[in-house]
């Protein structure tokens, strides 16, 4: 995919999926790699994310990398001024001036990797991951394993009742499950019931 030559000009990847499908993991990957041919890397994590380590991005594995911790995505913009490469974690996290943060930085000639989850817990979409999948040059989609029937697992399931949107946790908190196994909360479960479509089917199918 990326050993094609790109010369002067920037680009947007985006690596996303479910909670525990190693989005954070590539993303290290990635910068590592681009560390390792000297090219001028920065890399960037939200205020909110202060799980493991401040000024660190981890994987669940606990690989690692040192990062900037920023309040928005504008201070992104200005602190990566020099750099070629911009990583950027857990990206659902910031507003919508990601998107055009992005889009400045690979106009500007950088490669920007972007890793952050696709679907909230209701399974709707997380902005602005989805506005960033529409820009972008590159996407990859990973998948955990899902814990009550390892199929491969687009969904993050989580297992306590709350309906805030943000709850910053891990595996006490959070599963992963494929779309079979995922139990979406009740208000979701209604809406595609009277939508007649979608989740409903499974429930066809599967009693
Ligand atoms: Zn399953």
């Amino acid at each position: 995919m990326l050993s094609i030559v790109h010369r002067n000009i920037g680009w947007i990847e985006v690596i996303c999926g479910s909670m525990f499908s190693g989005k954070s993991e590539e993303l290290i990957r990635r910068l590592r790699r681009a560390s390792i041919a000297r090219q001028k890397v920065a890399v960037f994590k939200p205020r909110i994310d202060v799980r493991f380590s401040d000024d660190h991005i981890v994987s669940h594995s606990e690989l690692k990398l040192a990062s900037r911790v920023v309040e928005n995505a504008w201070d992104i913009l200005e602190q990566s001024l020099e750099a070629q490469v911009v990583g950027i974690d857990e990206a659902q996290f910031f507003d919508r001036d990601l998107l055009v943060v992005c889009q400045k930085l690979a106009n500007m000639g950088k490669r920007v990797i972007v890793a952050g989850l696709d679907q909230d817990y209701r399974g709707e979409p997380f902005e602005p991951i989805p506005q960033l999948l529409a820009v972008a040059e590159y996407i990859t989609k990973t998948h955990a394993i899902c814990v009550v029937c390892g199929n491969p697992a687009n969904y993050t399931q989580r297992k306590i009742q709350n309906t805030e949107r943000v709850i910053v946790g891990a595996s006490d908190i959070y599963e992963a499950r494929c779309r079979n196994c995922f139990e979406p909360p009740e208000d979701v479960k209604t809406e595609v019931k009277l939508s007649g479509k979608g989740r409903r089917k499974k429930k066809e199918r599967s009693g």
